[in-house]
């Protein structure tokens, strides 16, 4: 054991307190910034390299150019401009020549960047009065005037820093250095086979640990990168792969008889032609259905694209065959909207009366089932279930998953809209009907590019509508200036559409607080617009804190075109139909997300006219900039999916507590999703040949540390 290679389970059980010039006070600060163990170290990766071999000296420096200058700080100053601004001013030099920098409103800098300071300029060089200079660069300290090193190496990493307790890059270089040492006598074991690494042209791990920690030509750390992400995306991709395939193979589900009289009736008495990707999603779902196996499938579609008429197709195949089926919507507003389908769409269907009278018909029934359910309702409605008088269930996710017992639960629908939340879907597992795993249908409005999709939803099959339904109207979309006089365009216009009879939506600002504080601002803002711009017209306020019954009130209303505007926060985002309003005004755009606007702009462009979508952005960030050009370039829900994950990175689409994207250190979607595909076919074929990975026991030690207990049952024979 004592001189086998290093696993990095065996890493990850060494406190760095057993390293020589640790001490507890060091120790300390290294914890605060959540290094703990020599494998926290070895994955603390250098943000980025200044290349010393060739380096651009300040002297050579090219103005308008993006650059990493390494220097020592020889003078600090701080003053406050005209207008009260607050300005540092830092004078650098690094061996070749002196760069002026200059932060704006960050007086903490004066503190940072103490002369004598060494630190990495990361920015764009200009020119001002004359003089070559970088204004608020990224900043990197390396090292202080008393823990300076020596100027060797040709490539120095640059390390991420925490924010209070410091442990700078010259520091943290000394505990790496003397980790890799250390590691190197017994040797760091490399759990990937040797025809992997050749096929893919990788360096073995412990290369690579020293490659990116210290690299000697620039070229090293990128090929030692290539080795890590790999290694990561190949953990994740089998902890997915093992999981899709452990349901597959062990889990029993539900084999429904689809003779397709039901559903056939069903889509006779639309009053539309279902598209062909709707065709082609259905069959998918159908086929699914009457496997053994339980379904596990993913229907993606933009707004408008028609998911609802799939959802209940796999819902009245679940009937047809003897089974209920349960409709879980994420909001009331939403569950609410997904019954009232029903009504409409499953009207006139009719299905073998009570059990036992075979020969009996009854009208489908479905019944909505949230918080505003009244106690007694909520019993009528469970006796109902129990009985099998109720076929189909719609409601949140929360009440169903307490009490409701659903005795014939073969199929359940869950609609995401864009939240992803994975959890979610565990939820209805142990409610099939005879203890079997009830075939799951998870609807998401908000496309996923497939790379992201593969990681996200990874053990999930997919169904896409791309393809909207005929009938749809362009969306003319502008984004204008928050200027009186833009606003007031946006405001003309909108009183045009309302004086045409259309009618409009203004989503407010985003305000900080809590949803009662957002509710005030609301209340605010439409006061002032009835007052103001829109004096004389009809005004409904629409926002999360009105109760229920309130909310379904205004709406109605607005629908039965009792209101010209509707003044409301976001919870319009999701599923409300009011064909005849055309104009949307968004305000602070630039405060929101592309999916999220994309949401909120198909409320409108879904009746016959044309539509309007103004985006009132203000802030000049690059990254808000982007957003509003995609979303003047594009409706398609697929192009701006894909834009949002170029522009904004995986870790902030999706959020941190995304599963998955948090434990990437190095690997980052979109930039490498070719490793993604890479490694899920390698994932495919080491699983094909050897399931519980009893060869591949480091590996399958590594996915069993990165997914925990969910995974470890999927190797136990
Ligand atoms: P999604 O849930 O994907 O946002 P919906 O299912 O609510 O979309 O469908 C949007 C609208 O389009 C609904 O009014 C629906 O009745 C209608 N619709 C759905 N499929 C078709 C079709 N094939 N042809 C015409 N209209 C359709
Ligand atoms: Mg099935």
């Amino acid at each position: 054991m004592a001189d086998t290679p290093l696993t990095l389970r065996d890493l990850s059980g060494i406190s760095l307190g057993v390293l020589s010039g640790v001490s507890p006070n060091l120790l300390g600060r290294l914890e605060s910034m959540g290094l703990s163990t020599v494998l926290d170290v070895l994955e603390h990766y250098p943000r980025r390299y200044v290349d010393r071999t060739k380096r651009s000296d300040i002297a050579d420096l090219v103005v308008g150019e993006e650059t990493t200058v390494l220097g020592e700080v020889r003078k600090v100053s701080t003053r406050r401009t005209r207008n009260n601004k607050a300005l540092v001013e830092v004078s650098v030099h690094d061996g070749t020549a002196y760069l002026a920098i200059t932060f704006f409103n960050q007086v903490w800098r004066a503190k940072q960047l103490s002369v004598g300071t060494e630190a990495a300029f990361f920015g764009k060089l200009d020119v001002y009065q004359g003089k070559r200079q970088m204004t608020n660069p990224a900043v990197d300290v390396v090292g202080k005037a008393d823990d300076r090193e020596d100027k060797t190496g040709g490539v120095v990493p640059i390390y991420p820093q925490s924010g209070k307790a410091e442990v700078y890059t010259f520091q943290l270089r000394k505990i790496v250095a003397q980790v890799l040492r250390r590691c190197a006598e017994r040797g760091i074991a490399d759990p990937l086979p040797k025809a992997i690494s050749d096929e893919f042209d990788l360096l073995d791990r412990q290369t690579a640990y020293w490659a990116i920690h210290a690299p000697e030509h620039f070229a090293e750390q990128i090929a030692a990168r290539k080795r890590l992400v790999f290694d990561e995306f190949l953990r994740m991709q089998l902890g997915l792969v093992a999981t899709k395939r452990n349901l597959e193979n062990e889990q029993q589900g539900v084999a429904h008889v689809v003779e397709q009289k039901l559903v056939r009736a069903f889509h006779d008495g639309l009053a539309f032609d279902l598209t062909g990707d709707q065709k082609a999603a259905i069959a998918e779902i159908l086929a699914d259905m009457q496997r053994a196996a339980p379904m596990h499938r993913l229907l993606q579609g933009d707004v408008g694209s028609g998911k609802t008429v799939v959802a209940l197709s796999a819902l009245v195949a679940a009937v047809e065959s003897g089974f209920q089926g349960a409709l879980l919507a994420p909001t009331e507003v939403l569950a609410e909207q997904h019954n009232a389908a029903c009504e409409l769409l499953l009207a006139g269907l009719e299905v073998d009366g009570p059990t036992g009278s075979l020969f009996a018909r009854r009208p489908l029934r479905a019944e909505l089932l949230t918080n505003r359910t009244t106690l007694s309702e909520r019993k009528r409605i469970s006796a109902g279930l129990d009985a099998g008088e109720i076929d189909i269930v719609v409601g949140t996710h929360a009440l169903l998953y307490e009490s409701v017992q659903i005795p014939r639960l073969s199929t359940v629908v869950v609609d995401e809209q864009h939240r992803f939340g994975v959890e979610q879907r565990s939820v209805m597992r142990d409610k099939g009907v005879g203890g079997a795993i009830p075939d799951m249908l998870v609807m998401t409005a908000t496309p996923i590019p497939r790379t992201a999709g593969m990681l996200i939803y990874g053990d999930l099959d997919k169904s896409e509508l791309r393809e909207l339904p005929p009938g749809r109207t362009p969306i003319v979309t502008e984004v204008i200036g928050d200027s009186p006089l833009d606003r007031e365009r946006a405001y003309q216009l909108l009183r045009d559409q309302v004086a045409q009879g259309h009618q409009a939506y203004v989503v407010c600002p985003l305000v900080e607080g809590s949803d009662k504080v957002q509710a005030k601002a609301v209340t605010t803002e439409f006061a002032r617009l009835g007052l103001e711009d829109f004096a004389g017209l009809r005004l409904g306020l629409l926002h999360g804190q009105l109760a229920s019954a309130e909310k379904e009130k205004v709406m109605a209303a607005f629908r039965e075109r009792e209101m010209d505007v509707l003044v409301a926060t976001t919870v319009i985002e999701v599923g409300v139909d009011v064909p005849n309003a055309t104009v949307m005004l968004i305000e602070d755009a630039d405060r929101f997300g592309l999916s999220q606007l994309h949401q909120l702009r198909g409320r409108v462009g879904r009746g016959a006219a044309l539509s309007y979508c103004f985006l009132l952005a203000s802030s000049g960030s690059k990254n808000a900039e982007e957003r509003m050009a995609a979303m003047e370039a594009s409706t398609d829900g697929f192009y701006l999916a894909e834009a949002d994950l170029a522009i904004r990175g995986a870790g902030e689409v999706f959020g941190e507590r995304q599963s998955g994207f948090s434990d990437l250190k190095l690997g980052r979607i979109p930039k490498d999703e070719a490793v993604v595909i890479e490694t899920r076919a390698v994932a495919e074929r080491l699983l094909d040949s050897d399931a519980k990975m009893r060869q591949l026991t480091i590996l399958r030690e590594e996915v069993e540390d990165l997914l925990g207990d969910n995974v470890e049952f999927l190797f136990k024979s």
